[in-house]
């Protein structure tokens, strides 16, 4: 079945034009940092994103967790918000791997932190506390709607963490879709962070990975970090050759992802009972809410449109997630919303 598959876009499969380039790939072992595909796409990557260095590694997951490992030691304490993928998705890793302390502060919807919050989450230098060592930024926010947040807010965060003593880290697994929505270079809109995970294998349609990106020492540390965590790959570089065409050609492309959003969102919106979430869609990712009156649960709708080939993330009672990626084509768009019309008929 060919599937019309709005669930997240990691499903994303790699273009034929990746296909060839990691049948072709050059190849070497990556633990002996011999490997010329993954050593273009690092320092491919550090120069977008402005940083000394960078390090593939398989998973955004595996990258931030290499990240905090490599800022944090055991009992120290990183802030970050209470709907931070790293504090709802990431398995407890922090904690379980490397026994660092997660604060959590409130997740504004527009996908920040207050000031004051962050402020006021750093320890004093007591020995009751843990120490607090980290801020962790995220841009898009996943979880408030894949919102693309500001350069001047980062500014602000970063300059009271850095006050303060503390490192920052941005997950910016989608820091491009940010990007290309607000328009401002990447390099710009990551310029105040310490370090940053960006994953390849989202809108940007490479199969697998991520890359870490931050100074040469911070780098080296994550090294050694990726290596503790079983993360050191041989001839990783047929998974690169895909990820440099990732960076090279599927970034502007982007904005057609968010561009789309709109249109399905437009869309659903003139079928009563679907509302949008504040503020959504920012980026590629439309959330909806389901009134009470329609007498139907997230879950059952996802199971009837699945039934029409349609795939939607259910993230709620009567919440639904659908994101827009590079497989997805304006006549798919009527399709989907066709079949949500007969669904709320
Ligand atoms: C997907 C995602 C990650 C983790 O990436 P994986 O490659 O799935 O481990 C981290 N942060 C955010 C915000 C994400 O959306």
């Amino acid at each position: 079945m060919n599937w019309i598959d709005l669930r997240s876009d990691t499903v994303t499969l790699p273009t034929e034009k990746m296909r060839n380039a990691m049948a072709e790939a050059e190849l070497g072992d990556d633990v002996y940092g011999e490997d010329p595909s993954i050593n273009h796409l690092q320092a491919l990557a550090a120069g977008k994103l402005g940083k000394e260095a960078a390090l593939f590694v398989p998973s955004g997951t595996m990258g931030n967790l290499a990240a905090v490992l490599a800022h944090c030691g055991r009992g120290d304490e990183v802030i970050m918000g209470d709907r931070a993928h790293t504090f709802l998705y990431e398995a407890g890793g922090v904690s379980a791997l490397g026994g660092v302390h997660p604060h959590t502060v409130p997740n504004q919807t527009n996908g920040t932190l207050r000031i004051e919050d962050i402020r006021s989450a750093v320890r004093d230098n007591d020995v009751h506390f843990p120490k607090t060592k980290l801020l962790i930024l995220e841009n898009t926010h996943n979880n408030c709607g894949g919102v693309a947040v500001s350069r001047e807010y980062m500014l602000k965060a970063a300059s009271v963490a850095h006050e303060s003593g503390l490192a920052v880290h941005l997950d910016g697994a989608r820091i491009f879709n940010a990007a290309v929505e607000q328009d401002v270079p990447v390099d710009q809109l990551v310029s105040m962070v310490d370090s940053v995970t960006f994953c390849l294998s989202k809108g940007l349609c490479a199969p697998v990975g991520s890359v870490i990106c931050g100074t040469k020492e911070f780098i080296a540390k994550a090294y050694r970090v990726r290596k503790q965590l079983g993360g050191g790959m041989r001839q990783a570089g047929v998974l690169a050759a895909a990820g440099i065409i990732a960076l090279q050609e599927m970034v502007n492309r982007l904005s057609e992802d968010h561009q789309r959003a709109k249109v399905l969102a437009k869309g659903l919106t003139t079928i009563p009972g679907l509302r949008l979430d504040k503020g959504s869609p920012n980026t590629n990712m439309v959330y909806l809410e389901l009134d009470k009156e329609t007498g139907i649960l997230a879950s059952e709708c996802a199971k009837l449109l699945k039934q029409e080939g349609i795939l939607i993330g259910v993230t709620g009672e009567r919440h639904l997630r659908l994101v827009c990626h590079y497989w997805i084509r304006d006549d798919h768009l009527e399709m989907v919303m066709k079949a949500f019309q007969r669904v709320f008929d």
